[in-house]
């Protein structure tokens, strides 16, 4: 996520519990006239054709746990292996229907199994192995009576159908841009999903955490002119009922449910290559095609640059799609931004793909393993290219900053490691762990810090992740013992002293 809160500059679909500027004459333009998406002309490079995509569901085996902050969401007794959806949008009366195939792994013997779901969403039909079976809603829930209990270990193919108009829900947050989390339906049909640390229930049935990774197989149908958008392979557009079109996105690597993207509007579409012919795909208004093309031109330069310092990208696609939310969001393989934003934010939410997206923490608890990583490689790369007016911003400088606010920060939010519950994402998880990382780099030297940081991403891909796990891999990798370091930089009410100079 994004880190800290900035004002609404540009909106083209406003929302009522945001308070954004509107740019008219974009507006007016796609509001008046919706098109088919456009592929608009690619800059230099062309994306390599990809392989096809081969679902593997022993690569969406997860071992779920309760979290310790959040343990009202996710069920640790379930480990669901792929997402099936296949959706409807219809923007005119903002309604979500469609069926949910959920391959799921009992992790421990059942004979019920709950799931995440949104109240302002109804099941239908709901099967187990294709029996129908029963199943009630409440708090937010739904609990599916098996036909037949589930052994530890046993799987089984759940299908839910489900229609309503999605709601979003409150955000743990302090911070002003996130107030809510799910998905958001603006008054136009437009809709978009930012839901850290969870809200992927309010558009479909879902074991809501970070711990149950799995596969995606993604489907939804709009309404010609219109374009849905996500994460992983995307397939070509079929043509969907009614005249409408149906976009497809496979996810082969697991995913976990808060960094799912879904993005519908009148989006344009446009392709390019990164690294080694990496496919990139940017979706954006035609309100903001000028602006886009600028930002996402360095894209590709981006991600090489973070390649070198932390190994190959570790995904079969990258790209961003704009919402009109001025924050950003890290969604995997498809980040969720909005235009005009500083490179140094698209530096960050790209880094999350190494830390955060491919190597993802178990439970909330360590959202510092995201955040630490993504500030600390934001500043490397503001230190060499300048910060968000091209300015030069001298890493230690930045660090210096970050510094003079650490002791406010954890005594207004908690310790990284053990924030507020309802100080979910505040500036406490990012410049604190960044600067736990600095120290860890003049403890070990850059040789063996960077060595570390690539090996931490490249040896552990795709699975999730934890402190002790954390700490164990840099005193085993750096041959020293830094957990004393790591505890307090994590632990301590104030700022561990003493840093010493940078
Ligand atoms: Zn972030």
């Amino acid at each position: 996520m994004t880190p800290r809160p900035r004002p609404a500059a540009r909106a083209c679909a406003g929302l009522a519990v945001f308070s954004l500027a509107l740019l008219s004459a974009g507006c007016e333009q796609d509001s008046g006239g919706p098109g088919p998406a456009q592929t608009g002309s690619a800059p230099a490079g062309q994306p390599s054709p990809l392989p096809p995509v081969e679902l593997d569901l022993a690569k969406g085996r997860s071992t779920p746990v309760a979290d310790p902050i959040y343990p009202e969401h996710g069920n640790p007794a379930v480990d669901v292996l792929l997402y099936d959806l296949d959706l409807s949008w219809d923007p005119a009366t903002r309604q979500l229907s469609g069926q949910a195939t959920l391959t799921v792994r009992a992790t421990e013997p059942v004979d019920e199994i709950t799931l995440d779901f949104g109240g302002a969403l109804r099941a239908g039909t709901v099967t187990v192995a294709g029996a129908t079976a029963t199943a009630s809603q409440a708090d937010d829930n739904l609990t599916v009576r098996l036909p037949q209990p589930l052994a530890a270990d046993q799987q089984a193919v759940l299908t839910v159908e489900y229609a309503g108009r999605p709601a979003t829900v409150d955000a743990p947050m302090v911070r002003t841009d996130i107030p809510k989390v799910g998905l958001f339906v603006d008054d136009d049909g437009s809709a978009f999903a930012l839901q850290e640390p969870f809200g992927a229930f309010t558009w479909y049935p879902v074991n809501d955490h970070p711990s149950d990774e799995a596969l995606y197989d993604l489907s939804v149908t709009v309404p010609a002119g219109w374009a849905a958008v996500s994460g992983g392979d995307p397939q070509p557009v079929a043509s969907g009922p009614n005249g409408g079109q149906t976009y497809r996105y496979v996810s082969a690597q697991p995913v976990a449910s808060y960094l799912v993207a879904l993005g519908i509007d009148h989006y344009e579409h446009r392709t390019a290559a990164g690294p080694r012919g990496l496919p990139l795909h940017y979706w954006y208004l035609t309100a903001e095609a000028e602006v886009i093309h600028q930002q996402t031109d360095k894209i590709g330069e981006m991600i090489g640059w973070l390649e070198k310092r932390f190994g190959p990208y570790p995904f079969r696609t990258a790209g961003l799609m704009t919402i009109p939310v001025r924050t950003g969001m890290e969604t995997q393989t498809m980040i969720t931004l909005s235009a005009g934003f500083p490179d140094a934010v698209m530096v960050h939410e790209l880094a999350h793909h190494w830390f955060g997206n491919s190597v993802t923490p178990r439970d909330w608890r360590d959202m510092w393993l995201n955040e630490g990583w993504a500030m600390y490689a934001q500043a490397l790369w503001e230190d060499e290219h300048g910060g968000a007016g091209g300015e030069p911003t001298p890493l230690a400088a930045t660090l210096a900053s970050w510094h003079n606010r650490d002791g406010a920060l954890r005594a207004e939010h908690g310790p990284p490691a053990n924030y507020l519950p309802g100080h979910f994402a505040s500036p406490n998880v990012y410049y604190s762990p960044a600067l736990m990382l600095h120290e860890i780099r003049r403890q070990v030297g850059d040789r063996k810090f960077f060595a570390m940081a690539n090996d931490w991403v490249q040896r552990n891909k795709d699975t999730t992740q934890d402190r002790a796990s954390f700490t164990a891999f840099v005193n085993q990798h750096t041959g020293e013992d830094l957990t004393a370091l790591i505890d307090q930089w994590l632990d301590s009410p104030t700022t561990p002293q003493p840093l010493l100079p940078t």
